[in-house]
């Protein structure tokens, strides 16, 4: 990884951005072999789209509302108007991790990153239909809900993630309530917020990172900084056992972070493994030693959510669904998509379980279902990540990072060069994160 001006990112990566203009970082495109030229007409070909007639079946079913499901809900209505679009989720409104551990600090209030479903569909003439999914009949394609069976012609499914739980630890949902993970953003991330709120001198604060892969890879690494700068402010200590050999993403900033800022007050100890939890007590006992803490933030390792377990769309032994790295279908289930932090990454692209990624991915499908429905071959996969994260109040770092479809390793990679981070944190830095923040929650909720 490149350290590079936020400047020299954007002149290293011009030509591809400019290609990635209409969507804000995200596309397809045709070949992996391509000229400049060819690069900068993928745009313009989904602006064409949008005037051909639709030959087949054209209702979109999307189960899941948040970063991957309404974007893709959009971005259909958007390049294809007449495309029947039906959204469901669970919850009325989605509350957007993304932002959340400022949420938790105090610096943003929970209502900015709460995010209406019914204002978006009404905005785009989306039909959103607030119900639980509960099944699948992938053969007379027809999705189950609580209020009802809808039928499709093509299904995207973007649940986002589920909690992995250790059954030696015993540490469950029902433990949430005093020793919330807040890693679903919601009534934990409100509970976490007020229980920092009463930190105080002398108080030790124990933050347990997930074991990779998990959703938004620098977001434990953020919130271990901002409990640093509470526990700075209010005389406290930080530990924070990472079951990783290293810190997950933009390491050399957040190292920084750890042995300057919080050097006399944070402890951060790598390749730790957690074998019990004294609820009573406060005490995590690992294999580095035992740690007693006033407040316990532990984030449970993570699978793809239970839903795509529930529509067979993951194999037998896997914790996330399998796709296809072309188009994101469904490698068990025709004509279901699967895009977002459920994915099966690994064997299918180096993209993170990003919110930025799932907004990407979820216009590239619906980019392909208008395609698809207009009698046209997909594209495969062109798209950008940008992650912020913050250091302390005022001051963040971030990551930027394109990703292309290679045919030769059938993976979505890294684009050679394209990959980098700054310098050092910076107040700037913050100030450009929190427009991103506010760009991406309108450009997908709103
Ligand atoms: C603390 C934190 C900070 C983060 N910061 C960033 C950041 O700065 N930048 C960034 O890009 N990403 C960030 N992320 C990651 C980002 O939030 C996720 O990657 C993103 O939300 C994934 O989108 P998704 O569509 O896969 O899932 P989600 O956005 O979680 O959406 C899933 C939706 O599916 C619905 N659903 C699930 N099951 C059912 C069912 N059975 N029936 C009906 N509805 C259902 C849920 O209600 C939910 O609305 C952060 C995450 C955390 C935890």
């Amino acid at each position: 990884m490149k350290k590079i001006s936020r400047r020299n990112f954007v002149k290293t990566t011009a030509v591809s951005a400019a290609s990635l203009s209409l969507f804000g970082l995200a596309g397809c495109k045709k070949t992996e072999q391509k000229t400049a030229a060819e690069q900068t007409t993928a745009a313009p070909a989904a602006t064409e789209i949008k005037t051909e007639p639709i030959k087949t079946g054209n209702t979109v079913v999307i189960a899941g509302g948040g970063y991957g499901g309404a974007t893709t809900a959009k971005y259909l209505k958007i390049l294809n108007p007449s495309i029947n679009v039906i959204l469901v989720d669970r919850n009325a409104e989605h509350i957007s991790c993304a932002m959340s551990n400022e949420v938790i600090f105090g610096l943003r209030d929970i209502s900015e990153i709460t995010m209406p479903l019914k204002r978006l569909a009404d905005n785009h003439g989306i039909d959103f239909r607030q119900a639980e999914v509960t099944g699948l009949d992938g053969k007379k394609k027809i999705l189950k809900t609580s209020s009802g069976d809808i039928a499709y012609d093509k299904l995207v499914v973007s649940p986002g993630i589920s909690m992995d739980y250790d059954p030696a630890l015993n540490f469950t949902e029902d433990k949430q309530a005093s020793m919330p993970h807040a890693w679903i953003a919601g009534k934990q991330t409100e509970i976490l917020r007020d229980m920092v709120s009463q930190i105080k001198s002398g108080d030790t604060v124990i933050l347990r990172t997930p074991v990779a892969l998990y959703r938004c890879p620098p977001g434990p690494y953020e919130r271990a900084c901002l409990f640093g700068s509470t526990a700075l402010k209010k005389g406290a200590k930080v530990v924070v056992l990472d079951p990783n050999p290293q810190i997950m993403s933009k390491k050399p900033l957040f190292e920084k972070a750890f042995n300057t800022t919080y050097k006399n007050i944070l402890q951060y100890i790598p390749n730790t493994k957690v074998t019990s939890i004294d609820f009573e007590k406060k005490i995590i006992k690992t294999d580095k030693g035992e740690f007693q803490g006033t407040l316990i933030n532990f984030i449970p390792d993570q699978k793809a959510g239970e839903l795509v377990f529930t529509l067979g769309l993951v194999e037998n032994g896997k914790k996330w669904a399998s796709v296809d790295p072309k188009t994101f279908e469904s490698t068990l289930i025709k004509d279901v998509y699967v895009i977002g932090d459920a994915i099966d990454s690994a064997p299918v692209t180096e993209m993170p379980k990003s919110g930025t990624i799932a907004n990407a991915t979820g216009k590239v499908v619906a980019e392909n279902l208008v395609r698809i429905f207009a009698g046209k071959e997909p594209l495969v996969p062109f798209v950008g990540n940008t992650c912020y994260s913050l250091v302390n109040d005022t001051e963040a770092i971030w990551i930027a990072t394109l990703y292309e479809y290679s045919a030769e390793k059938n993976k979505i990679v890294t684009r050679n060069g394209a990959n980098g981070i700054p310098e050092a944190a910076s107040v700037e830095n913050r100030i450009n994160g929190d427009s991103w923040g506010n760009n991406i929650l309108s450009d997908t909720f709103i």
